[in-house]
């Protein structure tokens, strides 16, 4: 299938030219008709598989194909909200990319940054909004937005949002909105929560799901590579060196387990930056520019940091500690091997995570090969610790509480795994829930939902 066959205009076909896309990914063969066609959409699709270009594309089309509501002056027609900035920045620089043949003007808005230079932005009049919520809502609460005229409502990485506690956030920017326009929900897994919310947004929808809810993409190798908790920093350097590899997104559950590793990476020679939540915006949009243009070999994130990251075709994710909750491995490994590309995921495990790594293999229903590097054999003796995540103790040791809420789902048991998650997230990541929201009120931003249940 070609681009060209799905009705598109042809500004759009030659952005996506330029590009280089060859056929439309199977979410954008089906997204891009639906929206043309006006309707609502329910889209499941997680990150990795081109959703993005499967809502941007349809929607300039008909942005740049119906005339703007008063003549003279622009006003924001298309509205879309994604969880964190650094989603929001990659999202708008697509509608760039693919707008760049349209008389259409896009902002990226979110939190961390002045107002003023935003505000700014918005009197010269944009067509395109793409946000995170708290600084909509602020901008709004300050009568320095008008979306009075928006006709498209994306909805980005719907799931991603309730995780991160902006359902009240959500809420509000519905009730700011018109009541008639087009309104597309993306989300990588469905929960009842997902299905309520598409239930009061979305108008008779049509639903199409790419991706098997919590499928790994089958060109991601998956390898785990068994060590001792105290070797991991060295095997990982080792094997960066040995394989001479470059762009290697490493995870680590901590923040500060995330600077620790950069510090001893950049004392063997290997160029390292963290991001994560306490990280300034400037650092981290310096970190992955760098990242991305190849001048830094390794970037270290948590699991909150790196959602959204788009990197094309990036070659090696490492585990260095495996993710307490299951559904996150899969969303870590998403980010190599994407729209077609062949990447390698390393998950270096020790004897205390054998219990997540259990779950992982439960969720996503298949073994993963287990590798012993040559030197870095693990103790056969060796005695699970518990883990710590922040003020709380996990036990990922089989047996441990980390299997209890596993398998069912994100959403699933409120026991167990999912709320001491949160737990951990409330002590050491705690500001990654504000993050997205940009120096919002508590009121307006309550403890993640699934701290309830810590
Ligand atoms: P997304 O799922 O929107 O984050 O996109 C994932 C990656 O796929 C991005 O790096 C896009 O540049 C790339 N991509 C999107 N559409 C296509 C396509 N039709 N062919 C090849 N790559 C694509």
């Amino acid at each position: 299938m070609s681009f060209d066959s799905l009705g598109l205009a042809q500004p759009l076909l030659r952005a996506v030219h330029e590009a280089g896309y060859q056929s439309p990914t199977p979410i954008q063969a089906q997204a891009i008709p639906a929206v043309l066609s006006g309707g609502d959409l329910l889209a499941g699709a997680q990150t990795g598989t081109g959703k993005t270009a499967g809502f941007t594309l349809p929607l300039l089309h008909q942005l740049a194909s119906r005339p703007a509501p008063a003549a003279g002056r622009r006003a924001i027609r298309a509205l879309i909200l994604t969880p964190t900035r650094e989603l929001a920045a990659q999202v708008e620089e697509s509608v760039r990319t693919y707008g760049k043949y349209l008389p259409l003007k896009s902002m990226v808005m979110f939190g961390g940054v002045g107002m003023n230079p935003q505000i700014d932005t918005l009197r010269r009049g944009i067509d395109i909004l793409v946000a995170t919520p708290g600084r909509l809502l602020d901008h709004h609460q300050q009568g320095t937005l008008d979306l009075s005229q928006v006709e498209f409502f994306v909805l980005d990485e719907a799931d991603r949002m309730l995780d991160m506690g902006f359902i009240h956030d959500i809420r509000r920017v519905l009730a700011i909105l018109p009541a008639k326009k087009q309104s597309l929900l993306f989300s990588a897994t469905f929960s009842d929560e997902i299905k309520a919310l598409a239930e009061r947004l979305l108008n008779a929808p049509k639903v199409i799901e790419v991706a098997r809810r919590n499928a790994t993409a089958d060109t991601v190798a998956q390898k785990v590579h068994p060590v001792d908790r105290e070797r991991k920093k060295e095997l990982l350097a080792h094997l960066i060196q040995v394989h001479d590899w470059h762009q290697v997104l490493v995870f680590t559950r901590m923040k500060h387990g995330a600077n620790r590793l950069v510090e001893f990476l950049d004392k063997q020679g290997i160029t390292a930056m963290a991001i994560h939540g306490n990280k300034s915006q400037s650092a981290r949009t310096r970190a992955l520019a760098d990242f991305k243009s190849g001048d830094l070999q390794v970037l270290v994130a948590t699991d909150i940091a790196a959602r959204g990251i788009d990197i094309d075709q990036l070659p090696h994710v490492v585990n260095f500690e495996l993710p307490n909750v299951p559904e996150d491995y899969v969303h870590r490994i998403g980010r190599t091997g994407r729209a077609g590309a062949e990447g390698e995921a390393i998950s270096l495990v020790c004897v205390d995570e054998e219990g997540f790594l259990a779950s992982i293999e439960k969720l996503i229903k298949r073994p993963i090969p287990r590798e012993v590097v040559a030197g870095y054999e693990p103790d056969p003796n060796a005695r699970p610790e518990p883990i710590q995540l922040g003020r709380r103790v996990l036990h990922g040791g089989l047996g441990g509480g980390a299997r209890g809420g596993s398998g069912s789902g994100r959403n699933g048991g409120q026991g167990g795994n999912q709320g001491q998650r949160q737990g951990g997230q409330g002590a050491a990541g705690g500001g990654h829930a504000r993050m997205g929201a940009g120096g919002a009120s508590p009121s307006r931003n309550p403890a993640p939902r699934r701290a309830r249940g810590a």
